[in-house]
């Protein structure tokens, strides 16, 4: 039986207990995997500190980050920029586009799972539960008058 010595605990454990760094080449990790998920918990939540601290200094870009993600793995439109999302949602108070709640979310009005594209045009501010309620319906005829979402090729 093959064996290999971890480099954290130090014990020679079946080579079963080390993942492979490398398949093809057969090569192994050099720390077992007991070790491997004790480091992942410890550092679990120091890693989550940083990115919870990183997503609330640049939350409104991460939004707009998260939502262009999204837009470009369904192939829709993709044109929406940071200072356009802020100066929405300064346009609607940082308030829900549809029931005035704090917003929470990006909204698209027309969904990109329905064609709708992520741009400038066709996102609002919205709470999560208008956006969980929403769901893939259009909800234009909803908006508030605080700003109305026109495509400019319609608008014309
Ligand atoms: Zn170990
Ligand atoms: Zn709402």
């Amino acid at each position: 039986m093959e064996a290999k010595k971890c480099a954290g605990c130090w014990r020679t454990l079946p080579i079963e207990e080390f993942n492979f760094q490398n398949r093809a080449k057969n090569l192994r990790k050099n720390h077992c995997k007991l070790c491997r998920t004790r480091y992942y918990i410890a550092h679990l939540e120091e890693r989550r500190e940083y990115q919870r601290g990183y997503r609330l200094d640049n939350l409104e870009e991460c939004r707009v980050r998260d939502a262009s993600v999204r837009a470009r793995r369904l192939r829709c439109e993709d044109t929406l920029t940071d200072g356009e999302w802020k100066s929405l949602l300064k346009s609607y108070d940082y308030r829900c586009a549809y029931d005035g709640a704090p917003f929470e979310c990006i909204d698209h009005v027309r969904p990109l799972c329905m064609g709708g594209g992520n741009t400038r045009w066709n996102v609002v501010p919205a709470c999560l539960r208008c956006n969980r309620l929403k769901g893939r319906n259009d909800w234009t005829d909803r908006l508030t008058d605080a700003f109305v979402v026109v495509e400019p090729s319609l608008a014309a």
